[in-house]
């Protein structure tokens, strides 16, 4: 680790943050990084000489133990500090990311409109200019590289490499799985297959086309230049998202092409995090495909695999009000099914989606509770629900008080989905 200060600032390059995700109540970084503190701003940056966070404290900044983080798709989260308002019991996390898009959260506020927001990208882009402008002759190597580096990574480029992103996977991830809350939503994405089987009516991010998988020379010409992509942050990661909405329905064969083929050209076995895991959504029917040998593949992967499964409503009539293709049956056999797999297999935990909104018809809630409480005779602590509110009517707090008693209720762990793109 070398620090070096100039001219008001403090450079600091290769950090070492923490090796593992862990879920924490005060600003925690995880993995390799360099930092300039200026002022009142401490900025950080990937190995790549990306901006990767955003901290100020003092007078100007909103609370010293939140920041904004900047993630490869180009989007930048503000992490809320959560806990005093009992975030970690809606959302199993210590800060809740306020998002500068429309989403279905039901915490925080949208802080890019605030002044402090405002003023921390403004210090950025002097900081920016203070680098550019700086006689760098005297600067030692090391210290100088990494300067070269944030300089070629201005917002230009930093919105030309989302792009690229984006072309090299077949476009914007819509939504994140619910899971990947648990590496701080810092995952690569890998397409194995396009659209998904159901186009329910209700949903936001399905992309209007059906399920078609992807070929394995296409997966693996997407993991070589993922490759390229990440560089010489590829470091920093240890988690791979397979999309897009139903991976599981791809099959074993091609989960597991993938998710070897990516760990070994990837190199996550050399990550600074360790830790692996794999991240996919399913289908009830993917669901219902799958055999034991697809999960004992799964097991046996140098990853551990969460799979969340979009089950909405064990009631027939919500079912055909969201416009779902689904039975009470089918989601009875599919919610059966999880929790056999989550019993059995170590390496593998399957969640579930269910929807939460105040016009939906009174049999849905009773319908997840006789899922979710009735029909399991004790407290199970794998297999988590979400809860993905739909357009918020009524108050706020009112779905706060319906959530908190349905977790008191429910006999698996229960949290709020926040849809995240990436
Ligand atoms: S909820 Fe899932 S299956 Fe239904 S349209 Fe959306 S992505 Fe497709």
């Amino acid at each position: 680790m070398t620090t070096y200060s100039i001219d008001g600032l403090t450079i600091t390059c290769e950090k070492q943050g923490a090796d593992k995700y862990i879920k924490i109540s005060y600003p925690f970084r995880f993995g390799k990084y360099s930092e300039i503190k200026s002022g009142n701003y401490t900025f950080q940056f990937n190995l790549n000489g990306e901006i990767k966070t955003i901290q100020g404290r003092g007078e100007g900044w909103l609370d010293a133990s939140e920041w904004l983080k900047r993630n490869a798709g180009n989007d930048w989260t503000y992490f809320a500090a959560g806990g005093y308002t009992g975030a970690y019991d809606f959302t199993g996390e210590y800060y809740v990311p306020c998002l500068p898009y429309d989403s279905n959260g039901i915490f925080g506020h949208n802080r890019f409109t605030s002044p402090e927001v405002t003023h921390a990208f403004e210090a950025w882009h002097q900081l920016n200019a203070q680098l550019h402008a700086m006689d760098k002759t005297k600067i030692p190597g090391k210290v100088n590289e990494f300067i070269n580096r944030v300089l070629s990574m201005g917002a230009e480029p930093l919105k030309q490499r989302a792009q690229k992103l984006h072309d090299i996977i077949g476009g914007r991830v819509s939504v994140l799985p619910p899971d990947t809350r648990h590496v701080e939503y810092d995952v690569i994405p890998l397409t194995i297959a396009d659209g998904c089987l159901y186009n329910c009516g209700f949903c936001r991010v399905k992309t209007g086309n059906g399920f078609k998988r992807r070929e394995k020379k296409d997966i693996l010409d997407q993991i070589h230049q993922l490759k390229r992509f990440y560089d010489q942050d590829i470091l920093n990661y240890n988690s791979i998202f397979l999309g897009q909405h139903d991976a599981l329905f791809a099959g074993a064969e091609l989960i597991e092409y993938a998710a070897r083929q990516s760990y070994e050209i990837l190199g996550l076995k050399n990550s600074v995090i360790k830790g692996p895991k794999l991240f996919l959504f399913g289908s009830v029917d993917a669901m219902f495909q799958a055999d034991a040998a697809l999960f004992e593949m799964l097991n046996r992967l140098p990853f551990e695999t969460f799979i969340n499964i979009g089950l909405e409503s064990a009631d027939p009539e919500t079912l055909a009000q969201i416009e779902k293709p689904l039975s009470r049956k089918k989601v009875t056999r599919a919610f059966n099914q999880m929790m056999a797999i989550n019993k059995k297999y170590n390496k593998v935990e399957i969640s579930a989606n269910f929807l939460y909104g105040a016009d939906l018809p009174k049999t849905h809630m009773p319908s997840i509770l006789e899922l979710t409480r009735n029909q399991l005779d004790h407290f199970y602590s794998k297999g988590t629900i979400y809860f993905s509110p739909l357009e918020i009517i009524g108050s706020i707090q009112e779905v706060k008080n319906k959530f908190t008693e349905f977790k008191t209720l429910c006999r698996l762990p229960v949290y709020i989905y926040l849809i995240q793109r990436l």
